[in-house]
C-alpha cells in the first residue's frame, strides 16, 4: 500500500476558500462530503485543538498502524484557523468504506455522542465544519443536500458523527453559509391570491427565462441550488418582490410614487423611453426589456469584479439580483466596503428575499 502523503496545513474559512479555488480537480471529482467526528480524541482531550504534531501523529496512525493508503481529507477543530487539510483533497481518502470512492471525508474534533454540538467549543467546531463544507460544495458544484453522515453508510453500526449532530439542521446551516436563504414555510409570506397570480403567469416567465443564455458554470450551480427552470422561478420571484404580481400596484399599474411601471416596476427615471412607450403594461415585453437592459448588463458588469464574489457564480448571480434594486455599481461598492451584497438595497434584503421567494414559488407551484 503506497501512502499518499498529507498536506498538513490549517486554514481560516477565508484562507480555505482561496486554497480550494487554487486546486485542480483531475480524474477524481468527489460527488459528496461525508461528515465524521473523531470521538477519540474528544474535545476535552485536546483543549487547544490540533497542531502540527497531531497531524504527524495522525499520519503515523493511518500509515503505520492501520496500513492504509490515506486517511480522511479534513480535520476540523474549534480554533480560528481550524480547517486542517490532511489527505490531499484531489485524491480519494480512507474514512467510510463504501463512500471512499465518491466522497471527501471531514472529521470534526470531538465526541458528539457525549459532548455538546450546539454551544461552546462544539459549536465552534460545527461552524468551521459548516464553512468548509459550504466552500467545497460551491467549488465542486455539489448539492449540500447530498452530504452524508458516516452513520448513513450501510456497512457501519457507528453513530458517527455523534447523536448530538442533527443532520437536517447542519445542512440548513451549510445552505445559509452558501448565501442561500432556506425556506422553512412553503409559500413564505405569499398569500393564496398572490400564488394564484403567479401560477397564471408561469408560461410568461418560462418563455422569458428560456431566452437567456448563461455560462454553463452558472447553469450548473443554480440547478444544484434551485433545481430545473431556476430562472423561471427567479423572474417570478422578482415580480413577486416588486409588485406581488401586480397586487401592490395602483389602478394605473404604477408603484413607487408613480415611478415604478408595471409588475416588474421599471423606473421612468432610468428607463424613460420604455416607460413612455406604454409597453411596460405587457409583462412579456417588460421581461424582455429587463433581460436586455437590466439583468444581463448587471451580470456582465459585476462579472468584471468576479473576485469580489469569491469567483463563485452563484454569488455573482445573487449580486445581479441585488443590482435589479440598487444598480450594479452600488453592489460593487457594498462588497468593496466589506458589506453584505444587499447592504445598499431597499430593506437591505433584496436578493435574499428574491431567492427565498423563488424557492417558495417553486415549492408551491413547481
Ligand atoms: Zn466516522
Amino acid at each position: 500500500m503506497i501512502w499518499k502523503g498529507i498536506v498538513g496545513r490549517n486554514f481560516t474559512p477565508d484562507a480555505f476558500r482561496e486554497y480550494v479555488a487554487g486546486l485542480t480537480w483531475g480524474e477524481w471529482q468527489p460527488e459528496f462530503i461525508t461528515l465524521h467526528h473523531t470521538a477519540v480524541p474528544s474535545l476535552a482531550q485536546r483543549p487547544n485543538g490540533f497542531n502540527n504534531a497531531s497531524m504527524s501523529g495522525l499520519e503515523r496512525y493511518y500509515r503505520d498502524e492501520m496500513g492504509w493508503s490515506a486517511g480522511p481529507h479534513l480535520f476540523v477543530d474549534d480554533q480560528p484557523a481550524g480547517i486542517w487539510v490532511f489527505t490531499p483533497l484531489t485524491t480519494p481518502g480512507v474514512h467510510a468504506k463504501s463512500f471512499n470512492g465518491r466522497s471527501l471525508g471531514l472529521e470534526m474534533l470531538g465526541n458528539y455522542d457525549v459532548e455538546d454540538f450546539d454551544t461552546g467549543r462544539g459549536a465552534l467546531v460545527r461552524d468551521n465544519a459548516v464553512a468548509a463544507i459550504a466552500i467545497l460544495s460551491n467549488a465542486l458544484g455539489v448539492d449540500p443536500d447530498s452530504m452524508m453522515c458516516h452513520r448513513d453508510e450501510p456497512s457501519t453500526s457507528k453513530t458517527c458523527p455523534g447523536n448530538n449532530v442533527d443532520e437536517v439542521a447542519f445542512i440548513r446551516a451549510v445552505k445559509n453559509y452558501m448565501g442561500w436563504v432556506v425556506v422553512t414555510a412553503p409559500g413564505g409570506n405569499m398569500n393564496q391570491q398572490e400564488l394564484d397570480r403567479g401560477r397564471e403567469r408561469l408560461p410568461i416567465f418560462q418563455a422569458a427565462a428560456d431566452a437567456y443564455r448563461w455560462p454553463e458554470e452558472l447553469e450548473a450551480v443554480m440547478f444544484k441550488i434551485i433545481g430545473s427552470q431556476w430562472m423561471t422561478w427567479m423572474l417570478a420571484a422578482i415580480d413577486s418582490r416588486e409588485s406581488r404580481f401586480g397586487l401592490a400596484l395602483d389602478g394605473d399599474g404604477l408603484g413607487d410614487g408613480g415611478h415604478g411601471h408595471g409588475e416588474m416596476q421599471i423606473d421612468d427615471r432610468s428607463h424613460a423611453v420604455f416607460c413612455a412607450s406604454g409597453r411596460w403594461r405587457d409583462l412579456s415585453a417588460s421581461l424582455e426589456y429587463v433581460h436586455k437592459n437590466v439583468i444581463v448588463p448587471a451580470f456582465n458588469y459585476l462579472g468584471d469584479y468576479f473576485s469580489l464574489f469569491g469567483k463563485d457564480y452563484a454569488a455573482l448571480f445573487r449580486g445581479a439580483i441585488a443590482a435589479y434594486n440598487c444598480g450594479p455599481g452600488n453592489v460593487r461598492k457594498a462588497l468593496e466596503a466589506g458589506q453584505d451584497v444587499d447592504a445598499r438595497t431597499t430593506g437591505k434584503d433584496y436578493s435574499a428575499d428574491v431567492i427565498e421567494r423563488a424557492m417558495a414559488l417553486k415549492e408551491a407551484l413547481g
